[in-house]
């Protein structure tokens, strides 16, 4: 659903405006169902840059997320940065083997949710006014 969000669509913004030379050092990586906008072939590093004004569990969780995948197509120890242009603050997230292990769990859950025959209930968090999936969940029938 990201390729319909506006959220998704002005944080590739902010990103693109605020580190001007980023497209050009780094990487687009699009591999398993993930895609890193910019990913530093060389050192081992994504770079995530969020336009939140404060920094979340679920971004820490996205860039585990990312650096398991990478582990698993055999990039050795790979490491993160997310950026928090309007924060001026950088979060480092260094390599651990836990994050396979978190990642497994995260996908044991989706699958279970996939394969249910029922919809789960509607978490109505504020989270997900900011959520690319909003207009999936949040659908009525009429
Ligand atoms: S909008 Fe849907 S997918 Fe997004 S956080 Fe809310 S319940 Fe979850």
């Amino acid at each position: 659903m990201e390729h319909n969000s506006e959220i998704v669509a002005e944080g590739k913004l902010i990103a693109d405006t605020t580190y001007l030379d980023r497209a050009r050092k780094y990487t687009e990586l699009a591999i398993e169902g993930i895609k890193i906008d910019f990913y530093d072939a060389k050192n081992r590093v994504v770079h995530e840059v969020k336009k939140s004004d404060k920094v979340e569990q679920a971004h820490l969780a996205q860039v585990k997320y990312y650096l398991a995948v990478l582990s698993r197509n055999c990039i050795e120890a790979p490491e993160a940065i997310i950026e928090y242009p309007k924060l001026k603050q950088r979060e480092f997230l260094k390599w651990s083997e836990s994050f396979v292990k978190e990642a497994e769990e995260w996908e044991a859950k989706a699958a279970a949710i996939i394969q249910s025959e029922h919809c789960p209930e509607l978490i109505q968090k504020g989270i997900c006014k900011k959520c690319a999936y909003y207009e999936l969940c949040y659908i009525e029938e009429i």
